[in-house]
């Protein structure tokens, strides 16, 4: 059983680290797994994308459980390596006691379970999908509201090459936003996609802007990218990522309570995502507004509670 109260939402960092891990000296403050967030809430175990961080939660869940079963649920924001690289790796899927949920969205060529079980297939891995022996059960979403257990579950495409989800989770002691893939509007992937016109991506780009900014609106905690510096995005534009003036922006429409800057690029080192993190505490400042804003941090807690 999860080992806080009911009414604690426990979250931990698994990997933060965006596109590929990095274990390197210099990011150990941050850490160099990829993006892998758990939540302990209302009785359930939910895993946020399966990146390498997936491998240690899986070793701290059989450490914690034992011999009784994991019922855990995961959802998959998109199919990019860095989201899904993990899950060949997570041992409690190797146990026929455990139960896994895995929830996702189809991507634009392939389905969910194609998608998942793509990392497993030879000659990429020794072991199939279907070899996993704890009970895995992929399907796809097909609604944008959904539960796990009593955790109610919105989701939102954002704006990020192919399909890619965005998570907000409703517990009961508060709100989580779940954004690790996501880049400013004024770049519009899905334009190119539909051949719209400049005039049709501008006004789609302000409407799902305003859109996206009420899906977030007043959550406890906002996860979001902040891959690049300012002055990187400018030779990044079209990449699928957000600056730390966009995370900051965004953060400050949606009235959100904490700002945990996500996806770190893998060329920077911990001095330089703390360098980034300062410069977003200043924006906030600026904006006169009393958002708290970190790093978010591979082997960090944080706990909401009412
Ligand atoms: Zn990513
Ligand atoms: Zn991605």
């Amino acid at each position: 059983m999860p080992s806080v109260p009911a009414l604690t939402t426990l979250l931990r960092f698994w990997g933060t680290r965006g596109s590929i891990s990095v274990p390197e000296p210099g990011t150990l403050h941050y850490g160099g797994n990829t993006t892998c967030v758990e939540v302990r809430a209302d009785d359930e175990i939910i895993a946020l994308d399966a990146g390498s961080g997936i491998r240690c939660l899986g070793i701290a869940l059989e450490k914690e459980f034992q011999s009784e079963p994991i019922r855990l649920s995961l959802l998959i924001t998109h199919a990019h390596w860095d989201h899904i690289q993990g899950l060949p790796f997570f041992a409690p899927a190797y146990d026929k006691k455990n139960e896994i949920r895995v929830r996702g969205y189809d991507g634009v060529e392939m389905s969910f379970a194609e998608i998942m079980a793509e990392p497993m297939k030879a000659p990429f891995f020794p072991i199939a999908m279907r070899e996993l022996s704890a009970k895995v059960d992929i399907k796809k979403l097909t609604e944008m509201e959904f539960c796990v257990g009593k955790v109610q579950v919105r989701a939102r495409f954002v704006n990020h090459p192919g399909i890619c989800a965005g998570y907000r989770l409703f517990t009961s002691a508060g709100s989580i936003a779940f954004l690790p893939d996501h880049e400013p509007y004024r770049f519009l992937h899905s334009a190119r996609a539909n051949g719209m016109t400049p005039e049709q991506a501008e006004k789609t780009a302000a409407e799902e802007r305003i859109a996206l900014v009420e899906f977030l609106r007043g959550s406890d905690i906002l996860i979001l990218d902040a891959q690049y510096t300012d002055t990187e995005y400018e030779s990044h534009v079209g990449w699928g990522h957000g600056s730390v003036s966009s995370a900051v922006s965004l953060a400050l429409a949606a009235e959100v309570r904490r700002l945990l800057l996500f996806h770190h690029d893998p060329s920077h080192d911990d001095a330089k995502v703390d360098a980034m993190v300062d410069e977003a505490r200043r924006l906030v400042r600026e904006n006169g507004k009393e958002i708290e804003v970190d790093g978010a941090r591979e082997g960090e807690e944080v706990v909401l509670s009412n």
